[in-house]
C-alpha cells in the first residue's frame, strides 16, 4: 500500500505565474498550510471551515499525473511541503514521465526534494529558511516585507515580484505600479504576473 497523500485538489491548466508563465501543467493542490495570510487565494486547501482535504495514496496521484500527458507537474497548496515523505515519494513515483516538477513554498520548511524546482513566496510572519532553490517570488507590496532584505543571503536562479492582488481596482493598481518601478530600479528582478486571473483560468 503505498503512502497517503492530504489532497485539496488536482486540475490540468496553464502555469499563471512565476518563470514557466503560459506552461501547460498537472495541478496537485495538497491541503494543510502552516501560515494563514489574510490575501490568499485558496483558503479553501487549509481553512477547514471553507474545505477539506481527502486522503488519496501518492500511485493515484502519480496515475492521474501520468493520464494527464503533461510534462510539467505543479505542487502546490496550502503547503505541501509539510507532507514530507509523501511528496518525495511522490516525486520519485513521476520522475520517468515529467520534465518540470515545480514545488510552491512560503519557505518556512528546509527539507530536501531531489530534482524538484522549489518556487518559495516567504509570507510575514513566517520563518524564512528556505534560502536557495529556482525562484523567489515576494507579494508586493506588503507592510514590513521588503524584498532586496529578504534577497540576502539567498542563492535562486530566479528573482520574481508579483503585485498583491486586492479587492479594490485602485489599490490594486497602485501594487502593480509600486512591483513596475521596484523591478526597473532593480533589474535583477522580474515582475510575475497572474496571468491565469487574467485569462478566467484556474
Ligand atoms: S502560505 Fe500560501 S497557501 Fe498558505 S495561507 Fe499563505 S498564501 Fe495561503
Amino acid at each position: 500500500m503505498s503512502q497517503e497523500l492530504l489532497v485539496s485538489e488536482m486540475f490540468i491548466s496553464i502555469l499563471g505565474e512565476g518563470v514557466y508563465v503560459g506552461n501547460p501543467a498537472a495541478f496537485v493542490r495538497l491541503y494543510g498550510c502552516n501560515a494563514k495570510c489574510d490575501f490568499c487565494d485558496t483558503k479553501y486547501a487549509w481553512d477547514a471551515s471553507e474545505g477539506k482535504g481527502m486522503r488519496v495514496t501518492v500511485d493515484e496521484v502519480a496515475k492521474w499525473i501520468k493520464s494527464t500527458n503533461l510534462g510539467t507537474v505543479v505542487f502546490t497548496g496550502g503547503e505541501p511541503t509539510l507532507q514530507v515523505a509523501a511528496l518525495r515519494a511522490l516525486c520519485q513515483a513521476v520522475w520517468g514521465f515529467t520534465y518540470n516538477r515545480i514545488i510552491e513554498t512560503n519557505g518556512s520548511t528546509i527539507d530536501k526534494f531531489p530534482d524538484c524546482l522549489m518556487t518559495v513566496s516567504p509570507k510575514q510572519g513566517m520563518p524564512f529558511v528556505r534560502k536557495e532553490g529556482f525562484e523567489l517570488k515576494i507579494v508586493y507590496p506588503l507592510e514590513g516585507v521588503d524584498p532586496l532584505k529578504l534577497e540576502e543571503g539567498t542563492a535562486f536562479n530566479y528573482y520574481s515580484i508579483q503585485p498583491l492582488d486586492v479587492p479594490d481596482e485602485k489599490k490594486r493598481q497602485a501594487n502593480r505600479d509600486a512591483c513596475v518601478k521596484f523591478v526597473l530600479a532593480n533589474p535583477e528582478w522580474r515582475l510575475s504576473v497572474q496571468v491565469h486571473k487574467i485569462l478566467g483560468c484556474r
